[in-house]
């Protein structure tokens, strides 16, 4: 189920691209930002760790 942000018609076609009552591109779907989500994240942790270690090589002990 996804609303449109424009008239807040909800559609309750998942594969609908567009609203069917005013046209416009609906949000992109729920599962599909949770990915996304995700993904970023763990792009973040890898960062993370990577600068810790370079910062443990680079730093004098
Ligand atoms: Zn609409």
């Amino acid at each position: 189920m996804r609303q449109c942000l424009y008239c807040q018609y909800e559609s309750s076609d998942d594969h609908d691209d567009d609203c069917p009552q005013c046209g416009m591109s609906l949000p992109v779907g729920q599962a599909l930002e949770r990915q996304r989500r995700l993904q970023r994240f763990r792009w973040y942790c890898v960062m993370l760790a990577v600068f810790c270690l370079a910062m443990m090589l680079w730093l004098p002990r």
